[in-house]
């Protein structure tokens, strides 16, 4: 195996000598990453921030101020030597200094003058060596680590099913748990009478969790009766304690197991009392094995606090007091002190494993129900986006008035848009178009294989292609646009999978884009020009010949907001449009007629001989009734000539005109003249109500 295609480890070069220092890195800096350090307290100073990334270090003896054998103690002392393997390199070959180097736990001895391929050699031997190791540690503390998770793991199920009966809270083990554990930690803090590690800490307060097993032989009646219970009843639950030792040693255990030996001692003696009082035998004072004290301690509180068939919870401070006062039991003094100084910690742990009234059992059918349900609505909300956006596809789809589809080669399938299936007639979504005999009519085959010999001419860089051709669309041949994008899969060497595309009815494509151009210069309601376009035909007609003889007539309709107010905005439109045919009809074919603005209309046209006359005759043709309202026009006219020659000019001066029709009363028409000129300036109210 090649170490340095694994990853790149990690060197620690600590000689005092530059040379040195780079000598081994041109060995092997190639393969690892080299880390230097110029004397022992650098080298120390690596070890410490960047000791767990060090494979390796390569260690000089003789340096300025911290020495090679100093760096060693401290890596023994800091127990580093236990994780990074170290070679010593140095030019000191005596015995004495190679046997205390070894001593002091190092891997390899080179002495100097060395060779490059030796020094090499040992470095990958050793790096490797280590990693392999590292790996087993790592596989055995994980296997140690997974057997004693499943043992906790089993002694949780089986209290569990204890506690469940018992009526009790599913938290009742987890808080024994949690209390024994806080008050062992203080009482290890006070004294070391009781000879106890903190490795028994978690030993006592997992085995506290089968203290209350024994009560599995107790009857469901008397165990969960509400109500007091009589002497007799009493008899049988006191019986638990001496069941559940035995329970632990007629299992086929080794008894002296310090697990098996401290379950032992809290399943007999977790009801006995300091005093002497207790059950089942009446043990006094030290003794009750300390176990057995602190998981009875523990068990007492909880009970007080916890609400039981026959009794409400006490609150946390209550329950200390009580505990204190020697209201339920008699308790070693070192632990009730423990309980004193530890009563604010227990409460704030407690409060974290704690869910309020509801029973773990409620709780864990209430997660199941919520992630049953919480499933259920993700699969159906994932359904329903699914099927909006097919409805959105197929809406899409039918509004495009495209013959939609898609195109696979394997298996090979062509999929029809409905409404591209409808408008070809065809029965079916899916179909073999080279089978299908309904469509190789409506196709024909040679247009087909033209199809499928240009797509396949398409790569997966240039995968669009067009295509015209002839479909017969319901009795009738008409000219298609295809537009298709083959479809490539990602492999190395693309695979040609299918296409997607659209067939679009070139002739209809035609008269939509001309749809769309009139929509975009005349006015949607009334059908008349728009002002942008009018105001386009105007200039071209104004200087494409200067000399003829135009006019240009704003026609705004007379308190027209009061036909809205009176009758609705609905008759408004229905009013502009008609007042919009009657300007139809009054004009000649030549003029221009458009809407330019809410009520107010504009005629361009080229007169010869009279004007007024022409202007008369629009006028009154105008007038006249809509419904009930009484249909009256201002209109304001001007003519070209040589002042007023653009579009601009004849506009402005048209508006100035009908301003001034306004201004006299309304109903009547107006011709610009110098006079109104002057207007410009003054604005009156009158103006501004316009
Ligand atoms: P005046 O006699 O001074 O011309 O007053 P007027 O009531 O005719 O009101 P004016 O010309 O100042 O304003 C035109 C009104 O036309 C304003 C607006 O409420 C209404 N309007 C504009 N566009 C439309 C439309 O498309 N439909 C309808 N129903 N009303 C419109
Ligand atoms: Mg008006």
């Amino acid at each position: 195996m090649d170490v340095k295609r694994e990853k790149k480890y990690k060197i620690l070069v600590a000689d005092d000598s530059e040379m040195n220092r780079s000598i081994l890195a041109d060995i092997l800096g190639d393969e690892y990453e080299i880390l230097e350090a110029q004397n022992g307290l650098e080298a120390v100073a690596v070890l410490r921030e960047r000791g767990p990334e060090l494979s390796l270090v390569l260690l000089d003896i003789v340096m300025p101020g911290m020495d090679g054998f100093e760096v060693l103690a401290v890596m023994n002392k800091n127990r580093w030597i236990e994780d990074i393997p170290v070679i010593m390199i140095s030019a000191e070959s005596s015995a004495s200094h190679v046997d205390h180097a070894y001593e002091l736990g190092v891997t390899d001895y080179i002495s100097r003058p060395f060779d490059a391929a030796v020094v090499h050699r040992r470095v990958v031997n050793t790096i490797l060596l280590y990693a392999k190791q590292k790996k087993l540690v790592g596989m055995v503390s994980d296997q140690i680590y997974e057997k004693e998770r499943r043992s906790s793991l089993m002694i949780d199920i089986l209290s569990h099913i204890v506690e469940f009966r018992n009526g009790e809270s599913g938290l009742h083990v987890l808080h024994i748990h949690t209390i024994t554990e806080i008050l062992l930690e203080h009482l290890l803090q006070k004294t070391n009478k009781y000879s106890l590690k903190y490795s028994d800490i978690s030993l006592i307060s997992t085995a506290s969790a089968l203290h209350d097993i024994g009560k599995i032989s107790v009857p469901d009646e008397i165990l969960n009766k509400p109500g007091r219970l009589t002497k007799e009843e009493f008899e049988v639950i006191k019986t638990h304690s001496q069941v559940g030792a035995s329970m632990l040693t007629k299992l086929p255990f080794q008894q002296d197991e310090p697990f098996v030996k401290t379950a032992y001692e809290i399943c007999r003696w977790h009801h006995e009392r300091y005093d002497g009082k207790g059950y089942p035998d009446g043990l006094k004072g030290e003794e009750i094995p300390i176990a057995a004290q602190i998981v009875a301690l523990a068990d007492v509180y909880d009970a007080l606090t916890s609400e039981r068939v026959y009794k409400k919870a006490y609150s946390h401070e209550k329950a200390v007091e009580m505990i204190l006062n020697g209201e339920c039991g008699q308790f070693n003094p070192l632990l009730l002190e423990c309980l004193t100084e530890a009563a604010d910690m227990i409460r704030t742990e407690l409060n974290v494993h704690s869910f309020g009234p509801a029973s773990q059992r409620e709780i864990q059918k209430l997660t199941e129900e919520f992630r049953h349900h919480e499933e259920l609505s993700a699969s159906e909300r994932t359904l329903h986006l699914l099927e909006h956006e097919r409805e959105k596809y197929r809406f899409f789809a039918s509004m495009s008035m495209e013959i939609q589809f898609e195109y696979t080669v394997n298996p090979p399938m062509l999929t029809l848009s409905e409404w591209g299936a409808a408008r070809l007639g065809e029965k079916e979504l899916v179909m073999r178009p080279h089978k299908d005999k309904h469509f190789l009519e409506i196709f024909g085959k040679t247009q087909m294989e033209e199809f499928f010999r240009l797509l396949l001419k398409t790569t997966p860089e240039n995968p669009v292609m067009q295509y015209q051709c002839r479909i017969w669309v319901g009795g009738q041949e008409r000219w298609h646009r295809i537009i298709s994008r083959a479809t490539w899969s990602a492999d190395e060497k693309p695979q040609f999978l299918g296409a997607i595309g659209k067939a679009v009815d070139i002739h209809e494509e035609c008269t939509k884009m001309l749809d769309l151009e009139h929509s975009a210069s005349h006015d949607g309601m009334t059908g008349l020009l728009n002002y942008a376009s009018s105001k386009k035909i105007i200039q071209e007609r104004m200087a494409e010949v200067p000399g003829k003889r135009f006019a240009l007539i704003i026609l705004d309709l007379d308190y027209f907001k009061r036909a809205n107010d009176q009758h609705g905005h609905m008759f408004g439109d229905q009013l502009l449009k008609y007042f919009a045919g009657k300007l139809r009809q009054c004009i000649r074919g030549g003029d221009v007629v458009a809407r330019v603005g809410g009520d107010e209309f504009v005629i361009f046209l080229e007169y010869k001989a009279s004007l007024e006359q022409i202007v008369n005759r629009i006028f009154h043709s105008l007038l006249g009734e809509y419904g009930e309202f009484k249909i009256s026009v201002s209109m304001g006219v001007a003519k070209s000539s040589l002042l007023i020659s653009n579009y601009e000019m004849i506009l402005h001066c048209a508006d100035r005109a009908l301003y001034f029709a306004k201004r006299s009363g309304r109903g009547r028409y107006s011709f610009y003249d110098e006079t109104m000129k002057d207007m410009f300036s003054v604005i009156s109210p009158i103006d501004e109500e316009r």
